[in-house]
């Protein structure tokens, strides 16, 4: 009697697995380049796909090294998705490398894109990559991974559709969001000072002055030396608040914020999420932590 049972249960558990690895096969490999797009790529995506990132949460996407695991998962994709602008300077070769057949969609197309305040490892004046950090690019870019999908599956067309479109509203939403937080700050305190050139879209998209340290490298770790130009920098230029994550040592923050009066700011996410426990475990959670980290600082 025990035996048998013990047989049913084994069948039981093996047609289940069978049925897991059937439904897993049915969904569309597809690869994004970094955590944010792999994020909108989902959304548009729905349970049809199955997407896999190939730079993951708080990683840096600039100086990233595929390995050859990449290499396979990028061959094994049907579609890959590509932010350009010079973002992934690694993907060409990787695509190459890899002899995958996939369409290669480069989401931010059709994008009215800006030059960089400095250099930021790309070469003097090089056109901006970060254009996700402007809700209505972000907009643009779900539209062409969602005709990207359609193209690559063209059987899911009304899923891709309509999960495209209910995202979409999600957007208007979070964008009207950004303007009602952003627009509560009085517009003389908008300008803050931060390390990381990452912020353009979002600057001109919504008014805020992303001043960047200067003389001061916004690769290297700041310096006791770099601190005083910043101080000096702050108090010259009235700047009520500095987000510096290169700054990692907390006494230099507290003589930035004692010495200059102004406030240090919590962490703004640019170029990765968070993981999922974190305050940017998505493209809407990361853009909602960032506008509230900078009302926080802004305002009062
Ligand atoms: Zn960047």
């Amino acid at each position: 009697m025990k035996q048998k049972f013990f047989a049913a249960f084994v069948a039981f558990c093996a047609a289940g697995t069978n049925l897991s690895v059937a439904v897993a096969q049915d969904k569309m490999p597809v690869i994004a380049t970094f955590s944010i797009l792999g994020d909108l790529v989902k959304n548009v995506g729905g349970h049809r796909i199955e997407v896999g990132t190939l730079v993951g949460s708080n990683a840096d996407a600039h100086v990233y090294a595929p390995t050859p695991a990449d290499a396979k998962r990028v061959g094994a994709a049907k579609v890959v998705f590509i932010n350009g602008l010079g973002f992934e300077g690694w993907i060409t070769r990787l695509v190459k490398a890899s002899g995958t057949k996939a369409l290669t969609i480069t989401v931010s197309k059709g994008i009215k894109t800006r030059k960089m305040e400095d250099d930021h490892g790309h070469g003097p004046a090089a056109t901006d990559p970060h254009a996700w950090q402007s809700v209505s690019n972000a907009k643009t870019y779900v539209a062409t991974i969602r005709d990207g999908l359609i193209a690559a599956d063209p059987a899911g067309k009304s899923t891709y559709e309509a999960n495209a479109s209910a995202y979409l509203a999600k957007l208007d939403a979070l964008e009207a969001e950004v303007q009602a937080v952003i627009g509560k700050i009085p517009p003389d305190r908008r300008r803050i000072i931060t390390s990381h050139d990452a912020f353009g879209y979002f600057g001109a998209a919504y008014g805020i002055e992303f001043i960047a340290p200067t003389g001061v490298s916004t690769e290297a770790a700041v310096s006791a030396r770099d601190v005083a130009k910043i101080i000096a920098q702050i108090r010259r230029q009235k700047i009520p608040a500095v987000f510096m994550e290169n700054v990692t040592d907390p006494r230099m923050m507290e003589q930035i914020a004692k010495e200059s009066g102004a406030k240090i700011g919590g962490r703004l996410f640019s170029d990765a999420l968070s993981d999922e426990k974190g305050p940017a475990s998505s493209y809407i959670e990361m853009m909602r932590n960032n506008i509230h980290q900078l009302a926080t600082a802004l305002t009062s």
